[in-house]
């Protein structure tokens, strides 16, 4: 009887325990160095290019484990300039992952799960069934595309990544936090942390864990409305995690970091467009210095939830300026694709 034997991924291990396997191989310790650099540093898809080890080294690397690499396996381009990316994963599930131009940056936009475990009424993503966690090098895979269609499009890197793909960061906590430390760490893409936002939409205990564990990168919380009731009538699970401990959390993480905190935002036309709201909303940035990001909504074809007027805007706009909190608005970019914020879910 032949039995097939599950082949391990090679990226699930760290350094070390590579380093471990070729002296188990009757090999030396640093040809596993030399690996870990094909494995992340370059991406590496297969072990035939792994020159500088031995055909009878690689053949029995091939025997013990697998490359789950990513293929992007569509790719759609917006008229202004966005690119959407249809990326399959070894088991055949699909995620997408975006890349928006400016003038000067480009900024990754990259999924932590595929499908999303929370339930916001006015995302798509949110409409597919959370299937499973990414793994750390799918979330790693996700940048490296990107930072390759930024030089090949816009002859420069990738400058800026957001976690604001499908999914919730702060739900796949370890393996976003694996995949962050790749990313910045010289033996990885070597980026500045700074220039990382994870986007929760606020899970209390686990803002404390990254206070606790001093993380570099910026946070950016989906809150949407400061008022309980509102909150929870758009953002359902806002029941398990009421503001009250959201908010001692962001006071948490600003006394722990002192890192600023960015409030994203989307006013629609009935729902939370009243100046009682942006009240709410001023009282709520009062425990922490912050940023609110006003994003334009982007329909996800029901209907129900509708773009507040301009004068709902100005009014968030002139309230929050008047109480020295900066405010920024956002356009949307990929509309066209169905690229933009809340609109990923695998249409294609
Ligand atoms: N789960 C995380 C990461 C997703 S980020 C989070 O909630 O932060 C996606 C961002 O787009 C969030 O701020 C989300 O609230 C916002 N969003 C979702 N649906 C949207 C829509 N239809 N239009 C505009 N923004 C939307």
């Amino acid at each position: 009887m032949v039995v097939e034997v599950r082949k391990k991924d090679i990226r699930a291990l760290t350094k070390d325990q590579l380093r471990d396997f070729f002296v188990v191989q009757g090999d030396k310790a640093f040809r596993g160095n030399q690996v870990y650099e094909w494995l992340w540093q370059k991406s590496a898809h297969s072990f035939d290019v792994m020159t500088n080890i031995s055909k009878e080294m690689r053949a029995r690397l091939q025997d013990h484990f697998v490359i789950n690499h990513i293929k992007v396996d569509q790719m759609q381009r917006s008229t202004d300039g966005t690119v959407k990316n249809a990326v399959k994963l070894h088991d055949d599930l699909i995620v997408e992952s975006v890349l928006i131009p400016t003038e000067t940056r480009t900024t990754a936009c990259v999924s932590s799960q595929v499908g999303c475990s929370l339930d916001c009424r006015f995302c798509a993503t949110a409409r597919l069934k959370r299937m499973r966690n990414l793994n750390p090098d799918e979330i790693y895979d996700q940048v490296v595309a990107i930072d390759n269609q930024s030089r090949l499009y816009f002859q420069r890197p990738l400058s800026n990544i957001v976690f604001m793909g499908m999914g919730e960061p702060l739900m796949n906590y370890k393996n976003v936090l694996k995949a962050i430390d790749k990313i910045t760490s010289p033996e990885g893409l070597g980026m500045s942390p700074k220039r990382i936002t994870v986007s929760t939409s606020g899970v209390p205990r686990m803002i404390k864990k990254m206070a606790d564990e001093s993380v570099k990168f910026q946070l950016a919380v989906s809150l949407h409305s400061a008022i309980d009731e509102i909150r929870t009538s758009i953002m359902p699970f806002n029941s398990t995690f009421p503001l009250n401990d959201l908010r001692n959390a962001l006071e948490y993480w600003y006394a722990k970091t002192r890192n600023r905190i960015t409030y994203e935002y989307v006013v629609w036309k009935g729902i939370n467009d009243t100046q009682a709201d942006v009240d709410a909303l001023v009282k709520f940035c009062r425990f922490a210095p912050s940023k609110v990001n006003l994003i334009e909504y982007n329909p996800i074809d029901d209907g129900e939830f509708q773009q507040a007027s301009d004068i709902a805007l100005q009014m968030y706009r002139n309230t929050l300026q008047d109480n020295g909190i900066t405010v920024t608005v956002r356009r949307s970019r990929g509309k066209d694709i169905d690229a933009a914020c809340g609109q990923l879910a695998n249409k294609s």
